[in-house]
Formats: structure tokens, C-alpha cells, sequence
């Protein structure tokens, strides 16, 4: 085959047992008595076997590659990948997990007293990055037949940006300190108070600073399974940014946070690196927050699941700018057919449907000093997305559930009862069932070809329908549980931080979803956000919560795009401006002449 394609069998999804070897009946080579897709315990390869019934093994010597293609047509489980790797890819891989598995290409490289930034889809190989460079795997360079070692990958990266690294590393002398990605399953991992487990890592004597600025010291007296994800979110920062290390990787800032908790996290792990000249690397999703923490960002690109490559650094707003354009200029590299735009639009005017629900003043008080939330009069409007934004703990929930009549007001009346389909921010999916059972149970539209276009396609669910519930990742259950709510016949949609766990494509392909969804069925949404980019690109108008979180919360009139984010922007004293390029929002440095600028003309947004 050509020398620059590999083939990727996804053993998850190879079931020969089914398939009676479609795939080899059909492959070219094989009919002419060459061996060229064989059965795996034919390969002496047995550990690979792992009891299985005889997946399939593809000789990458034999095979024709991606002009042939035949068996990747010829699989009814969509298991099998032949790709030709980019020309310019001339280095063999950093990593590859076994003979027609994912491959790594290229390595982010760390650097002292500074941020740098990893930016692509979903399952690119990101982690598997980050578990060489915190030394769990010893990379193989491809070879994965042989053992790897150590002299042979400093050979590979002798003269690159990552010989001294690579050299501290395998000399044990590196302390590397993690944030993992998912922290709904530290509870499952760690019994007891909240302090309890940040003193055993404060090695640097800096809980009481850090609980503080992440506004965490309030709970760590707390057992960890009463916290809640926003709070899980920053206590595993804390426990990362307090450890004493060499390196840190922080798989993700942003999930279950408001904006003003992921400023503070950004400021929190820059000044990391600019006092204490310590290595920071940082996967973020968040356009804004990524350019606001990161000095560098390689960019990631490839088949999620096949392979991945990692560009050499590029400035942060030059790789955010290309990444979004779809083309690498360095590398000559188109890495998506079109572009992602953000374009400079006059905020929206608001929507002009009839009134949907309307709503006097409410007072909702949960009892004698606790949490009071206060409503301003308003209405919602047929056919529209209105955009809610405020901190957490700020009443945002409570007044959804005013709405659907769940909870009564204190004071006020809620005349209608709106029917009101419901996505959580904490999603609680995990039965033991697949997503297509799951998805038909809610819809008997499920499968239709209208259900396909409108929900299944622009939420990517092809590939996970025959998945179980509880193998989902982060992202996928996301997408599953965006589509069971808007899948329900309802008067009202209302999502919370849809955007959590979602790459950068994926947020904007579940905005397009969710706001053709509204315009083509009459519906009404609310989405809940913290992601400023994915709140412009969705919302007619806003909703503003404000007030002190977990005290008292207030809940403005839902107002046009541009006033509302003034109002928001001004409670959290930011500003932005636009690329000059792409036209993207980026927040401006306090104090920089354009944020005082905008401020004293009060254009908080859209400037
Ligand atoms: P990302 O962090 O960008 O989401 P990962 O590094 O977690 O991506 O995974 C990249 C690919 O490598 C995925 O397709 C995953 O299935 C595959 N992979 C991860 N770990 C292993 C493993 N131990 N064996 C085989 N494949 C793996
Ligand atoms: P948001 O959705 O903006 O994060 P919520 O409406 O969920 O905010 O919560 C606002 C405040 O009300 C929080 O401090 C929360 O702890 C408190 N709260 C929510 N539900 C109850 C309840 N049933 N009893 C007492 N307090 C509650
Ligand atoms: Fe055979 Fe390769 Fe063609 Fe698949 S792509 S049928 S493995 S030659």
C-alpha cells in the first residue's frame, strides 16, 4: 500500500460472528490469494486476541489504501478506516496503540513559565499526548511490535523542542501534577471532606490561597459526594494547582462553570507559570478562555478515532484563527471543508412571536434565610431562543422550575402550566441501555428521515446508536441527552450548558441543531450558557441573573442581545472586542485602552 496510509479496525465494532468476513470476501488482494485482511489469531499476535471471537487484522503492506476502499463499504458495523495520511506527515508516529489501532503523530511540547494550549475535536489523541508526556506511556514510534524504549524515542526527538523534556522525563525527575476531564467520577474515587483530600496534595502550602480565589473555602469542609460539579470542578483544579510539580495538565478549565469562575481559573494558572516558571498545559474547548490563558496552542487534527496529528506551537491567536478558518498555513493543511465563522453581526433585534407565557413579579424563598430569588415581570415569546446568563447557584434553575409549576412562588402567580422538556446540567443518563433504545423510548419519530436530518445527523449520533448509555464519554452523552429533549414534544425547551464536554465543532453543530429546531417546529427554547461564543451564535434575547450566589438571586426582564450583554458584562467587568480577521470576540486585557474605551461608552459586547 501506499506507504503514507494506515487502516484502523475498530475492535469495538468488528463482530465477524455477523458479518460471515464481508470485508475479506470482498478485498481485492485477498481474491487474488494474497493475505491481505486476515483473521487476527492468524496474525501471532494472541495477546491481542483477548477471547474474542476472530476480529479481523489488516496488513498495511498489502493493502491497496483509501483509492480501493472496498471492505470500508463492505463492513455493516462501520469498523473499519482506510485513510492516506497527509503528504506532509513524513515522521512516523509518536505512539500507536497496536497494529491497526489509533495513531499519534507529533507531540505538544511543554515549556517553562509558560501556557500551552491544545486545541481540536474529540478523541484526536489529545490524552494520549498528555499520558506520554506524564510519563504512563513510554511511546512505541509506531513500532509496536517491539518494546519501546526510551533510547530510541530521544534518538527520534534529539535537536526537537522536546529533547530536554524527554531527557527529565525518562530520568524520573519530573513531577507532573493532572486536572482530569471528567470530575463527576472523583467522588466514585475519593471518600471524605474536601480538605481532607487537598491537604494530602498541598505541597506547595497554598490550599488557603487557592480554595479562596477559586471561591471554594466555603465548602472543604463539605464530604466530596455533596459537592456539586461547578464546586468538583474547582476543587480538582485545586488539587492540581497546589501540587508541586514540573509540569501541569489541565484537561479542561471550563465544564460547569460560570464565566466569572473560569476568568479567575485562567488568571489563577497563568500566574502559575509566570511567577513559579512552572510548565502549564491547558485542553480547553471555550474559545474565549483558551485565548485568555494559553501563550501558545498546538493545534490538533486527523480521524477522531483513527489518527491525530499535533502542529508545531503557533500563537495563541493565530491557532485559534486558523483552527476556526479550517486551514494550517505552516503546514499547507486544510483540516475541515469550511470554515467556522463567527461573524461580526449586529446583535439581533429580538423576536416579534406572540407571547408564549407571561409572568408577573415572583419572589421565590426556599425558607426563613435561605436562598430568595426575585423575578422581574415578563414574557417569553413564541418561536424564540432566549439566552440565560448569570453565575451559578443565582436562582436560574428555581425560576425553570417556577415555570413548569414544579415549585410555587411565594409571592406571584404562574397562570400557565407549560409543558417544558428539560436537559440538566448534570446529566443522569446511565441506564443499562442502548442510545437507540434510549432515543425510540422518547420519540416515535426516532429513525424517521425528518429525525435524521434534524436531530441524529447535525448531533453526530450515527456511530453511538448501538453504543450502551453507560460507555458514553463526556461529549456523547451530551449529544444524546441534547437530542432526547428536543426529541420530546413539548411547549418549551430548556437546556443547561448544552456546550459542556463538547468540542469546538460539536458546540457549534448543536447550536445550529437547536436553533433550527425552534425555527422549523414553532418551538421555544432556553438555553442556559457559559460559553459567550455558543450564547451569540444561539440567542435572540437574554436573560440576565445577577445578586449574590447562594444568598439572594434576581432575575432581570428577558431584553435584546446588545443590552443584555452590556448588563452582563458590566456585572463581571469584561470587554470584548473583535479579531481583526475572523471577526471572533476576544476578551480585551483589563485596563488596555480599548477596555476603558468600550466601558465609558458602555459596548461591552458588540462594539
Ligand atoms: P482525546 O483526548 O483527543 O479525546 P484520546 O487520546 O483519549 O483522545 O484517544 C484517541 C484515540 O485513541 C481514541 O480513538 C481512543 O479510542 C484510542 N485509545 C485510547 N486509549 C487506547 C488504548 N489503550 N488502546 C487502544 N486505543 C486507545
Ligand atoms: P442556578 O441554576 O443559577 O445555578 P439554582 O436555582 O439551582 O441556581 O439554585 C439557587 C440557590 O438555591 C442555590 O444556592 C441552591 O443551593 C438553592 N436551592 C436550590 N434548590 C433548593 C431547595 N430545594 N431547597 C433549598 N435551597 C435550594
Ligand atoms: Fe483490501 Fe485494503 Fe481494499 Fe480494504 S482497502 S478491501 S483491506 S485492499
Amino acid at each position: 500500500m501506499a506507504e503514507d496510509s494506515i487502516a484502523v479496525v475498530d475492535l469495538d465494532r468488528c463482530q465477524p460472528d455477523r458479518c460471515n468476513y464481508e470485508c475479506a470476501n470482498y478485498c481485492p488482494p485477498n481474491r487474488t490469494g494474497k493475505e491481505c485482511i486476515t483473521k487476527r489469531s492468524e496474525a501471532e499476535d494472541p495477546e491481542l486476541l483477548d477471547g474474542a471471537p476472530d476480529q479481523i487484522r489488516i496488513s498495511e503492506e498489502i493493502c491497496l489504501g483509501e483509492s480501493c476502499g472496498i471492505c470500508v463499504t463492505k463492513c455493516p458495523f462501520d469498523a473499519i478506516e482506510i485513510i492516506n495520511l497527509p503528504g506532509e506527515l513524513a515522521e512516523s508516529p509518536a505512539h500507536r496503540y497496536g497494529e491497526n489501532a489509533f495513531g499519534l503523530y507529533g507531540l505538544p511540547a511543554p515549556q517553562e513559565g509558560r501556557v500551552t494550549g491544545v486545541l481540536g475535536p474529540n478523541g484526536i489523541g489529545k490524552s494520549t499526548a498528555v499520558r506520554v508526556l506524564a510519563g504512563e506511556i513510554t511511546p512505541n514510534l509506531g513500532r509496536h511490535r517491539e518494546e519501546p524504549s526510551w533510547e530510541a524515542v530521544l534518538d527520534e526527538y534529539r535537536g526537537t523542542a522536546l529533547q530536554d523534556y524527554l531527557e527529565d522525563l525518562r530520568g524520573g525527575k519530573l513531577d507532573v501534577a493532572r486536572k482530569p476531564q471528567y470530575v463527576d467520577r472523583i467522588p466514585d474515587q475519593f471518600d471524605g471532606r474536601t480538605i481532607d483530600l487537598l491537604s494530602g496534595v498541598d505541597e506547595r502550602d497554598a490550599v488557603d490561597e487557592v480554595t479562596e480565589r477559586l471561591g471554594i473555602a466555603g465548602v472543604v469542609d463539605q464530604d466530596i459526594d455533596t459537592l456539586s460539579g461547578g464546586e468538583l470542578q474547582r476543587v480538582a483544579l485545586a488539587a492540581a494547582l497546589v501540587r508541586d510539580a514540573d509540569f501541569y495538565f489541565i484537561d479542561e478549565i471550563t465544564p460547569y462553570l460560570d464565566i466569572g469562575q473560569r476568568v479567575t481559573a485562567a488568571r489563577l494558572i497563568r500566574e502559575l507559570a509566570e511567577e513559579e516558571d512552572r510548565s502549564m498545559m491547558v485542553i480547553e474547548h471555550d474559545l474565549a478562555i483558551l485565548d485568555l490563558v494559553a501563550d501558545t496552542v498546538h493545534v490538533t487534527y486527523g480521524e477522531p478515532g483513527a489518527f491525530g496529528v499535533v502542529t508545531t506551537p503557533k500563537s495563541t491567536r493565530n491557532g485559534i484563527n486558523e483552527y476556526l478558518d479550517g486551514y494550517l498555513e505552516a503546514e499547507n493543511m486544510r483540516i475541515r471543508q469550511s470554515a467556522i465563522r463567527f461573524e461580526e453581526h449586529a446583535p439581533r433585534q429580538g423576536s416579534h412571536g406572540e407571547t408564549l407565557v407571561e409572568y408577573p413579579a415572583l419572589t421565590k424563598s426556599y425558607g426563613e434565610g435561605e436562598f430568595t430569588l426575585e423575578v422581574e415581570p415578563g414574557e417569553i415569546r413564541h418561536n424564540e431562543v432566549l439566552g440565560i446568563v448569570g453565575p451559578n447557584g443565582i436562582g436560574k434553575s428555581t425560576f425553570a422550575e417556577l415555570l413548569t409549576g414544579r415549585l410555587e412562588p411565594t409571592d406571584g402567580e404562574v397562570d400557565t402550566r407549560l409543558d417544558i422538556a428539560y436537559k440538566p446540567q448534570y446529566i443522569e443518563i446511565d441506564q443499562p441501555m442502548r442510545v437507540d433504545a434510549f432515543l425510540a423510548s422518547i420519540t416515535d419519530d426516532f429513525g424517521s428521515s425528518y429525525w435524521n436530518t434534524e436531530i441524529a445527523g447535525p448531533l453526530q449520533l450515527e456511530r453511538i446508536m448501538e453504543q450502551q448509555l453507560t460507555d458514553l464519554s463526556g461529549g456523547e452523552r451530551q449529544r444524546v441527552a441534547i437530542a432526547a429533549c428536543l426529541s420530546k414534544d413539548a411547549d418549551l425547551y430548556l437546556l443547561d450548558e448544552p456546550s459542556a464536554f463538547l468540542d469546538v465543532e460539536q458546540r457549534v453543530q448543536a447550536t445550529t441543531a437547536i436553533r433550527r429546531y425552534t425555527e422549523n417546529n414553532d418551538a421555544t427554547a432556553m438555553v442556559i450558557d457559559h460559553d459567550i461564543y455558543m450564547i451569540d451564535l444561539l440567542a435572540d434575547r437574554l436573560q440576565v441573573f445577577d445578586g449574590t450566589p447562594a444568598e439572594r438571586g434576581h432575575a432581570g426582564q428577558p431584553v435584546g442581545m446588545r443590552e443584555g450583554m452590556n448588563e452582563f458584562l458590566a456585572n463581571l467587568d469584561i470587554t470584548f472586542r473583535r479579531d481583526q480577521n475572523t471577526g471572533r470576540p476576544r476578551i480585551n486585557k483589563p485596563g488596555s485602552q480599548l477596555d476603558r474605551k468600550q466601558k465609558k461608552q458602555g459596548e461591552y459586547y458588540y462594539a
